[in-house]
């Protein structure tokens, strides 16, 4: 199944560049939704630039394309200090996250995205970095050995994670601040998508961004890739403007449907009735069955499944429920056929 380059995937795609980056918020006013995360990153924020102390670490956590990397830019903005940006994967040995350690100014913010993805030899030099500003480094073996202890910038890490189970305790704990992103409503979704077409000059009306937004998954990232796409097709098709009616049309030719699933989900729960009765199944038998890796199912396309409640995890496995079927047009099992419906059916 193909699930590279879809149109609906959250995940980064170096296409999204040009477009995100004008895009992005640079301050916390500017940050639409995630009221609770913005209130307390207001106070520790005021608090630290009050005190002239750096804020303490923060963990960001949630699906991608939330606004983690946009929190980072808007915390190091905010305090008036520089932003560095790395991710787990990018640091191989601790000898590149002390080098990036070392290369900071005092209060500088720090941003690893996929923090979870750092290798136990990297973390390593990350705690005592963390907690006290410092790096304790061990250089050679036996009676050559020799260790050093380095005092570093104060500094703040933001650590970025779209799960924060798969994070080690230690690593955890060190964290002071620890934010969970929630996926947007259409109406913060289409504030967010009005606020990006004033911002690249395209004429939309409110009840086009609220199509646009009502198809983004709950994602910012998807909603401003969205626009792109449809200003094309208004282009073509309107003048340019892009409305209900014409944001409608764009979107459907581009096959995402009104709740914003593109074929690659509604191929992946047919896969799950087709093949096992609804579920449950286990992770790993349906990222086989769909020739997709199981990390991709579980950050990228199980969410927004979950939120609009057409997949439950039970212990297990996956099932799809009664109201993914029936947005498929199918009928789901032991719903009785005279028109009666069972007790699952939620109407
Ligand atoms: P993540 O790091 O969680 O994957 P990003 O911070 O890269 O997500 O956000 C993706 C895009 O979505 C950004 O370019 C930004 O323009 C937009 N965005 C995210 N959150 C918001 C928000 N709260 N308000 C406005 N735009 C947002």
């Amino acid at each position: 199944m193909d699930f590279e380059n879809r149109m609906v995937d959250p995940a980064y795609n170096p296409e999204d560049a040009a477009v995100e980056n004008p895009l992005r918020p640079r301050h916390l006013s500017d940050y639409i939704g995630q009221e609770k995360v913005k209130e307390n990153l207001a106070v520790f924020i005021e608090a630290a630039r009050q005190r002239k102390e750096s804020l303490d670490h923060v963990l960001l956590y949630g699906p991608p394309g939330l606004g983690k990397t946009t929190l980072a830019g808007i915390i190091a903005n905010e305090l008036g200090v520089s932003l560095r940006v790395t991710s787990g994967p990018a640091i191989e040995k601790p000898g590149d996250l002390a080098a990036l350690l070392t290369n900071l100014n005092p209060g500088d913010v720090l941003f690893i995205d996929e923090v979870h993805r750092l290798s136990r030899s990297v973390e390593e030099i990350l705690y005592p970095a963390m907690e006290d500003f410092a790096l304790d480094i061990i250089t050679g073996k036996g009676q050559m050995a020799a260790s050093y202890h380095l005092p570093l910038p104060k500094f703040t890490l933001v650590g970025a994670t779209t799960r924060a189970g798969q994070l080690t305790a230690p690593l955890r704990d060190r964290f002071g601040v620890v934010l969970r992103l929630e996926m947007y409503s259409p109406e913060e979704l289409s504030q967010i998508v009005t606020r990006s077409a004033k911002i690249l000059g395209i004429d939309i009306a409110a009840d086009g961004a609220l199509e646009i937004a009502r198809r983004s998954r709950g994602t910012p990232r998807i909603a401003n890739r969205l626009l792109k796409r449809v200003r094309d097709f208004a282009q073509v098709i309107s003048n340019g403007i892009i409305d209900q009616n014409s944001a409608g049309i764009a979107l459907d030719r581009l096959e995402i449907d009104e709740l914003g699933l593109d074929s690659g989900d509604r191929r992946m729960m047919r896969a799950m009735i087709d093949y096992y009765n609804g579920g449950p199944v286990g992770l790993d038998t349906l990222a086989a069955a769909i020739g997709e890796e199981a990390v991709t199912i579980e950050d990228v396309i199980e969410p927004y499944l979950m939120q609009i409640g057409f997949l439950s995890r039970t212990p297990r496995g996956r099932c799809v429920t009664p109201a993914a079927y029936h947005h498929l047009g199918l009928k789901p099992p032991g719903e009785v056929s005279n028109g009666q419906q069972s007790l699952f059916h939620e109407g």
